[in-house]
């Protein structure tokens, strides 16, 4: 089969959260399986577009609204990610260093859309299924469906897998001529709640709908920031399939990232050598047990919580616990993160920014991640814990609730139901007593470390969704 993928993210090109691991490893695995899978995304200022090697396929001009714009699509030479990548390039929207956080990034991944569409009603063969990520790419169901220029290409099935729904990417019917003409009768299917939704037209004209977890596919039907009944309607064509990691990226016998490799039968001493290393860094106490949270600083996350939650346990544990944050979000969260700096010196440090090699290096070091979501899709932090022998502390909800089985369950890691101080203060004090039982800690160690969350199968299980 041809799978197309259309994403703003793909590692290692440009990545802001899971929707990049996930777009830079499933189309791999995809090839892998005997398949022809192909990412296309927005050429955006970054190091990867500067650095390497691109041919131009396709020069063209869209319109949005009364504005035109020009379009030019790269294709990288050298496939050495595993898969075709191709860069949309749109001059004045896509030549900017962030992937989001502007003004203007409605009309930017409006433009981005329009642009691969016109490109893809070119081609002589039509591929097998265009597999849309998130709201970003949530408008192509809706044209291809309906647009009359990209008539050619309402046969093509297509396929959305929603990474997060909080995000929705809402604007006002005032920009409704942004869009090619398309038979007004259809218009109810752009609408949610009075507005423009990309991620809820996607959700009724797609002819498939996953998210990356089971769990997050029974938690959207009452909460899901608004399109709960849309999703109880449309549940029919709904199916959670759990993301995957990337073995060749995230493998602690191989990460050249590392201050030290290490394998299953090496844990300890691999562990050891990268905690230390961190310590060194981040002036901890390497004799001590390390707690970690890595990601963006957002409620979501219940990063709110952190500053609490670390002064609480530090507290409580005084000179008996690290603690080493790497995240960047809410300033103001960011800011009390920071501060705390001062108030425990040798237990706490925070880096505060977004830093790919430094997350490889505490997923090696540190002996607890600490994930206390109020909403996590399938989330890929504790998998690379398990992968890396770090134990993770997770709320029982979502993709933490299909991953990770508590210890007093007989598995291997700590659960608590609610995203609250207290529950994780509680949850801190378990983890305190596992790691003084060195017996345990080495045994739930190598098991974490086998347990199999590689993209083969849910490679295969998407594979399975586009007979349709
Ligand atoms: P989400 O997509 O909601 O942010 P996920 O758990 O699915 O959460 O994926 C988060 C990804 O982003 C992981 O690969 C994690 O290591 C990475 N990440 C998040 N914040 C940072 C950061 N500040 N520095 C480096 N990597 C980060």
């Amino acid at each position: 089969m041809e799978i197309i993928h259309l994403s703003a993210e793909c590692y290692p090109i440009a990545k802001v959260g899971g929707l990049g691991d996930v777009v830079g490893a499933l189309p791999k695995y995809q090839n892998k399986l005997g398949h022809v899978a192909k990412v296309v995304m927005p050429a955006y200022e970054t190091k990867f577009f500067r650095e390497n090697e691109f041919e131009s396929v396709y020069d063209g001009w869209g319109k949005l609204g009364f504005q035109h714009f020009s379009v030019r699509i790269f294709r990288e030479k050298t496939n050495k990610l595993g898969f075709d990548l191709y860069l949309v390039h749109i001059a004045g929207f896509t030549d900017r260093p962030n992937v989001y956080g502007y003004a203007d990034d409605t009309e930017r991944f409006l433009a981005f859309q329009i642009g691969v569409l016109d490109w893809m009603a070119q081609w002589e063969h039509k591929p097998d299924v265009i597999h849309c990520h998130d709201h970003h790419t949530g408008l192509v169901p809706f044209m291809t469906a309906h647009c009359n220029k990209y008539r050619h290409l309402n046969q093509i099935p297509t396929i959305l897998t929603i990474h997060n729904a909080q995000y929705q990417g809402q604007f006002g019917w005032d920009k409704l001529n942004y869009l090619p003409p398309f038979d007004l009768w259809k218009a109810g299917q752009l609408d949610w709640k009075g507005a423009i939704n990309p991620l809820a037209s996607a959700i009724k004209c797609c002819w498939r709908i996953t998210t990356v977890s089971p769990s997050y596919l029974e938690e959207i039907s009452y909460r899901a920031n608004g399109l709960e009944a849309l999703f109880a309607r449309e549940r029919g064509k709904s199916v959670g399939i759990l993301n995957g990691i990337d073995n060749e990226v995230w493998n602690p016998t191989a990460d050249a990232m590392l201050e030290k490799q290490f394998a299953v039968r090496t844990v300890d001493n691999g562990k050891k050598a990268n905690k230390q290393a961190l310590c060194d860094v981040f002036n901890l106490d390497a004799s001590k047990p390390l707690f970690t949270f890595i990601g963006r600083l957002v409620d979501e996350k219940g990063a709110d919580l952190l500053p609490e939650i670390f002064n609480n346990a530090l507290w409580q544990h005084k000179g008996e616990i690290n603690i080493l944050v790497l995240g960047s979000g809410d300033p103001q969260v960011e800011g009390r993160l920071f501060q705390l700096k001062d108030a425990f010196p040798g237990n706490y440090n925070a880096y505060i920014g977004y830093n790919e090699q430094l997350s490889h290096q505490i997923y090696a070091g540190a002996d607890f991640l600490l994930m206390p979501s109020r909403v996590e899709p399938c989330g890929l932090n504790q998998m690379y814990a398990l992968r890396y022998g770090t134990i993770p502390i997770v709320r029982r909800i979502g993709g933490l609730k299909d991953t990770v089985v508590d210890i007093g369950d007989g598995g291997f890691g700590i659960c608590h139901d609610q995203t609250s101080a207290w529950d994780v203060g509680h949850a801190i004090g378990r983890a305190m007593e596992l790691y003084n039982d060195k017996k345990k800690m080495k045994e739930i160690r190598k098991f974490m470390m086998n347990i199999d969350h590689s993209w083969d199968k849910a490679a295969q299980e998407y594979i399975n969704l586009y007979q349709i």
